[in-house]
């Protein structure tokens, strides 16, 4: 076998829909609350991390690159 690098996983950019690499993607990671929203005793809430992909161009102008940087800068804070 030749050394080639195989085929990139594809995924598809969370707002235009399109196909990409995800090695060229750019991956957000949003902290999700779940809810049951009941209000009783048994209100269960439960925290995930909902990773999203997106092409270049939607990261810029969603701003997902400020984002990162400000989410690396407080992991950083705190340590
Ligand atoms: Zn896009």
């Amino acid at each position: 076998m030749a050394g080639s690098r195989g085929r990139e996983h594809l995924i598809n950019c969370s707002s235009c829909g399109r196909r990409l690499p995800r090695g060229k993607a750019v991956s957000y990671e949003r902290r999700v609350v779940f809810s049951t929203d009941t209000r009783t005793a048994d209100d269960v809430k439960y925290f995930d991390t909902h990773t999203e992909h997106y092409c270049p161009s939607c990261g810029k102008s969603k701003g997902i690159y400020e984002k990162k940087k400000r989410q690396a800068m407080r992991k950083y804070n705190t340590g």
